[in-house]
């Protein structure tokens, strides 16, 4: 694979940031590329195709129904015109051309209107809605997500997530229970989250996740929920789906991620901490680097080492570093939402432990200040 980096000038890259879009999410399993491959080379009836690999996901996660889709992204924007167009044929192929009949609004807690690498509000309005945030940027309780309910919302959005607001925001159970009250679909975002089937079994009647994220298959995303839901999201590939097409070989690759990944043993925080040791050793010798684990914000079983650096006595920022640190002859990434306050985080998901001694080495020469 060295060729295709000299052919096409490609700088190598070390992931210690997570699943993360910019640098290509995840890098699949032997089985899953081997179904991508198999799916490249041979012909299928679409239509079977979708429904029988949508039944199969379905069955393995104890739902009524799935469907694979392009990305998450996708899958909200296909989602929310699932609930507003539902199955009206007009109104399937006129979503943006009219202002649409009835009703529209999506309600979402304010501190779940994130920009994930792009709004959440702008897929919100892809999917022809308009998204009405309830509650404030600190906090938002099920009395506060009911009172933004009115005649003109088509559903409730609940974005589970690091991304989101985490503190004094209700949980997807209670979101679930203000849906039911006011008889309205609950879409659930789970995006990054490894719980496949848990947001489906609280009640929500869409749940949409990304899967190259913790699923690690292709580009695509899936949609699992209850039976009439994921018909109205199928028929908007008729509409505005058509321009977020998912290929036979994400479908079948998918598919078998879903598979594999259901069946095969996650690495565990706990492995992950005692992967990390060796390097928060190794660079808390740094002067002015000091090292800890820590755990997930979002309450997923992840551990991280989060570096510190003393910008006082190194003399330079911490967005100065990573800058450096990407320009080597490896770009190397860390999870950088802290750098404000001087700390990285290093994700050892994607990470051997020879790329973790590059990591240690790389910060040794950028603190040290040799080029
Ligand atoms: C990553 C992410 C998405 C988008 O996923 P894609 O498959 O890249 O479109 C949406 N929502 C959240 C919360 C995410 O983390």
């Amino acid at each position: 694979m060295a060729s295709i980096y000299e052919r096409y000038n490609l700088k190598p890259v070390i992931n210690a940031s997570g699943r993360m879009t910019i640098l290509g999410v995840s890098t699949p399993p032997q089985d899953v590329v081997d179904a991508v491959t198999l799916a490249m080379g041979s012909y299928f009836e679409m239509k079977d195709l979708v429904n029988k690999t949508g039944d199969y996901i379905a069955k393995l996660l104890g739902a009524e129904a799935a469907t694979v889709v392009s990305s998450a992204s996708a899958g909200i924007a296909l989602s929310v015109a699932a609930v507003i167009v539902k199955n009206d044929p007009w109104m399937l192929v006129n979503l943006h051309a009219t202002p649409v009949e009835g009703p529209r609004e999506i309600v979402l807690p304010k501190g779940h209107n994130v920009n994930y690498g792009a709004p959440v509000g702008t897929m919100i309005a892809l999917g022809g809605g308009k998204a009405v945030e309830a509650g404030w940027g600190n906090e938002c309780s099920a009395e506060q997500l009911s009172a933004a309910v009115g005649s003109n919302t088509a559903a409730i959005l609940y974005i589970k997530s690091h991304h989101a607001l985490q503190k004094s925001v209700l949980s997807v159970k209670e979101a679930v229970e203000v849906a039911r009250k006011h008889k309205l679909p609950l879409i659930v975002d789970a995006a990054a989250e490894e719980d496949l089937r848990c947001y489906y079994d609280m009640g929500a009647d869409l749940v949409i996740y990304s899967g190259a994220k913790a699923i690690e298959g292709p580009t695509s995303g899936l949609v699992v929920g209850k039976k009439d839901f994921i018909e109205w999201v199928k028929l908007q590939g008729q509409g505005i789906g058509r321009a977020m097409k998912v290929g036979k070989e994400g479908i079948l690759g998918l598919t078998v991620a879903i598979e594999s990944y259901l069946k095969r043993a996650k690495e565990t925080g706990a492995e992950m901490e005692a992967k990390l040791t060796p390097f928060i050793e190794d660079v808390s010798k740094i002067d002015g680097v000091s090292a800890r684990v820590v755990w997930d914000s979002a309450g997923r079983d992840i551990a991280r080492g989060e570096v510190s650096f003393d910008e006082k006595k190194i003399g330079r920022t911490t967005k100065e570093l990573i800058k450096d640190l990407k320009s080597g002859d490896v770009a190397i990434y860390f999870r950088e939402y802290r750098a404000n306050e001087g700390k990285v985080e290093v994700d050892v998901r994607s990470v051997s432990d020879e790329e973790l001694k590059t990591i240690s080495q790389n910060i040794r020469r950028v603190v040290n200040g040799d080029k």
